[in-house]
This record gives C-alpha cells, structure tokens and sequence, in this order.
C-alpha cells in the first residue's frame, strides 16, 4: 500500500510553501465530529496531503466480510492480513481505496462497514498492521490525518493535534445528511444508534481508545460552520509554522 500512499505524498507536497515547516497535523474524534470535511479543507488549503485513516479500518472490514470471517473472531481476522492489500491513492476530492486492485472506495462507506470496522478496529493485530502504513506516509510531515488515535498513538510528536467533537445529535443529522448524498437512504433514529454504540465501542477498546491526547486542542463543532472550525484550527496552525 505504500508505494501508491507514497506517490499520493509527493503529489500534495507539490504545493506546499517551502519557506513554512512541514507539520503533522492530527484530527482526532467521534463519528459525525465533522473531522474529515475539516481535514480536507485544511490540508488543501496547506498544501498537505489527507490521511483518511478511517479508510484504511474500513478496508480491512471490506476484505473480512469479502472473506466470510466473523469479524469477532480476533485469529481469524488476524489470519486473513497477511493476504490482503490495501491501496490509498491521492485524488483531491476523496482518496481512492482499493483492496486486492478492486477498487472499494464507493463501497466501504456502507452504514454495515462502518459497524465492522470499529469491530476489526478493536483487534489488536490490524492495529499493529495498519501502524507502520500510517507513519511511513506521515512521518516527515506536510500531512493532515484524522482518525480516533492519530495524536495519542500514531503520532504523538505531531505539532498540531485537535480532539474534534460535537453532541450526539448533531453528529447524527450529519451522518444521516452525509448517506443522503451519496445515494444512501438511512432513518436519523438508526444513524444515531449506529454511531452511539459505534463510539462506545470506539471509546472503550483497550488498545489504542479514542481520547483527546493530553496536548491537543478540544473544539466542540456542535454549534459552528464548518468553515468556523478550519479557521479556528488554521489560527491554531499558524502559529506553529
Ligand atoms: O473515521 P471512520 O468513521 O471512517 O472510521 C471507521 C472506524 O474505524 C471507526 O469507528 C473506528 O472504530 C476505526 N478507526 C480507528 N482508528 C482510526 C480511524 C478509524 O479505530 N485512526
């Protein structure tokens, strides 16, 4: 996965300012925070690349249910890595993710995949697996990845890092506006039941739980325009630069 991972890098750093340091920037957050419409917003606007590590969960939740594993069964699920590969390639709307060269990106954002994922996300070993991708693309910075555990795991030397949340409902009308526009029909009520069991699972796990690292900086999205919260980080940005 990383070759492609890697030319997607190189692609976003073109357009960075080279005068400026190149940070890692880190969104963490439950589902429906908002993180990936802002992580998108801001990497463009820096010249970075997105990492949707989100992306990289749902893959592997693609190729367990392609694999007729039950996605509880910890060495199972284990079992089925080894043989699988993940592709994140660069496209400036929305990163194109293919699993074995089939290209899933449409298909992994299926409500189904979403409560998959959170289940695989739990295992210790995709955990272990999906490490190292993360940072062989992110490590030298010009990077703005969102995920649950990007600033308390994955990089914890990032320079900027935000904990984005907003209450229940509010995520839920986001999500359930989100499915809308992708051609998916979904009922608020069950939205909202999928993410509150989603985060509770997400918030829980033993390795690597979504909590706000000690140093990042907490904005409640429940009442802001998404372009308040990219100025919001921006300023917070800027003065690390
Ligand atoms: O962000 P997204 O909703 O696409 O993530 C899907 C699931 O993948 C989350 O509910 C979570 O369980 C898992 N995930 C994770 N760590 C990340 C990103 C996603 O555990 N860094």
């Amino acid at each position: 996965m990383t070759r492609s991972a890697m030319q997607a890098r190189s692609e976003g750093a073109s357009v960075a300012p080279t005068t400026q340091r190149r940070l890692i920037v880190t969104l963490d957050g439950p589902a429906g925070a908002g993180k990936s419409t802002v992580a998108k917003l801001l990497a463009a606007r820096l010249g970075y690349l997105y990492l949707d590590t989100g992306a990289l969960y749902r893959a592997v939740a693609w190729k367990v249910r392609e694999a007729g594993v039950n996605p509880s069964d910890a060495a199972a699920v284990a079992g089925v890595l080894p043989t699988t590969k993940v592709a994140l390639e660069y496209r400036p709307d929305r990163p194109l993710v293919s699993v074995d060269g089939r290209d899933v990106t449409e298909e992994i954002r299926q409500p189904e995949i979403s409560r998959l994922a959170s289940l695989v996300a739990a295992i210790p070993a995709v955990r272990e697996w999906l490490l190292p991708v993360q940072r062989q693309i992110g490590s030298a910075g010009g990077i703005v990845a969102d995920g649950r555990d990007l600033g308390t795991r994955i990089f914890p030397q990032a320079q900027a890092k935000f904990f984005l949340d907003a209450d229940v409902a509010t995520r839920a009308a986001r999500r359930h506006h989100d499915l809308a526009e992708v051609g998916q029909a979904s009922r608020l009520e069950e939205t909202r039941q999928e993410i509150e069991i989603r985060d509770r699972q997400d918030r829980t796990r033993e390795l690597a739980p979504l909590v706000p690292a000690p140093d990042a900086v907490l904005v409640d999205s429940s009442a802001l325009t998404v372009q308040q919260v990219v100025d919001r980080l921006s300023d917070v940005i800027a003065t690390k630069l």
